[in-house]
């Protein structure tokens, strides 16, 4: 009896398996591959990593503020007419934002101001390797030291908190320059420059230190590097960021707007393969 029924059920699923119309609905659907990118949005927790835990990055950080350090004693042995200045960035040239990128790549998001402004209002952004350091020796040695930063208006008391935090020398008001209508420091560094020597630029960005090199497309800025090969470990002390920077929008020829599988597509069609 149980034998009966076993081959009755199994012809009846196999008639209905075999149904056309029930074909139909059981067909597995075809597996949409998702699309697979290799930077975007996750590219830049690499990034974040390597700035986090490469000794390296600290090593070069090191190198970029001690060099820093000697060019201020070179410039303090020459006369000057002027007050000195070194006018300085502060987003990954003295406070390491890495876990704002961490926070957005983890969560599948490329950079986004309201992430930013929240990261910035917590005001715990640690300090890059060498800064406070070269930052208070020039301080004791009279320089002026100008913030020049294009974050917001909005940011600024979580800013100057994050300086204080680490005691960063001159951090104050009047010494914390930032974006105001333009994203160009240009303005900001002849502002700067009217009452001051500028013995220094410090940045981890191209703007930081001149207009020269901003809005152009990777080949021309780095034909203005070369053009200004001789200011950089002299007057230009530049640190390391391979999390963001103009380098990137330069690679989309400053396209705002674009998705993150089309930032893709550029940044893999940037690729040098053998
Ligand atoms: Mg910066």
């Amino acid at each position: 009896m149980f034998k009966n029924r076993f081959f009755v059920y199994l012809f009846l699923g196999t008639a209905v398996a075999c149904h056309p119309a029930h074909q139909v609905t059981t067909t597995p659907k075809i597996a949409t591959t998702p699309p697979v990118t290799i930077f975007q949005p996750y590219g830049p927790a690499w990034a974040a990593l390597w700035q986090q835990q490469a000794a390296e990055y600290k090593a070069l950080c090191l190198q970029a503020y001690q060099l820093a350090a000697w060019r201020v004693d070179q410039d303090l042995l020459q006369s000057h007419s002027k007050p000195l200045a070194i006018v300085t960035d502060i987003d990954e040239t003295i406070l390491d934002n890495s876990p704002n990128t961490v926070h957005q790549a983890l969560q599948g998001k490329g950079f986004n101001e309201k992430d930013w402004e929240e990261w910035t209002a917590k005001a715990t952004a640690d300090t890059v390797p060498g800064a406070l350091t070269f930052f208070k020796y020039a301080a004791a040695k009279g320089i002026d030291i100008f913030y020049i930063s294009n974050r917001s208006e909005a940011e600024r008391s979580g800013t100057l908190q994050n300086l204080q935090r680490w005691n960063f020398p001159q951090a104050t008001g009047d010494h914390l320059v930032l974006r105001g209508t333009a994203s160009s420091k240009e303005g900001r560094r002849e502002a700067v420059a009217s009452t001051h020597e500028i013995i220094l630029l410090v940045g981890d960005n191209l703007g930081d230190f001149s207009a020269a090199f901003e809005n152009q497309l990777p080949d021309a800025r780095t034909h203005a590097v070369q053009n200004a090969a001789a200011d950089f470990g002299k007057r230009f002390i530049i640190l390391p960021n391979v999390m963001y920077g103009d380098w990137e929008p330069s690679l989309y020829h400053y396209k705002r707007g674009l998705s993150i599988l089309q930032k893709d597509a550029i940044l893999r069609s940037s690729l040098r393969n053998y």
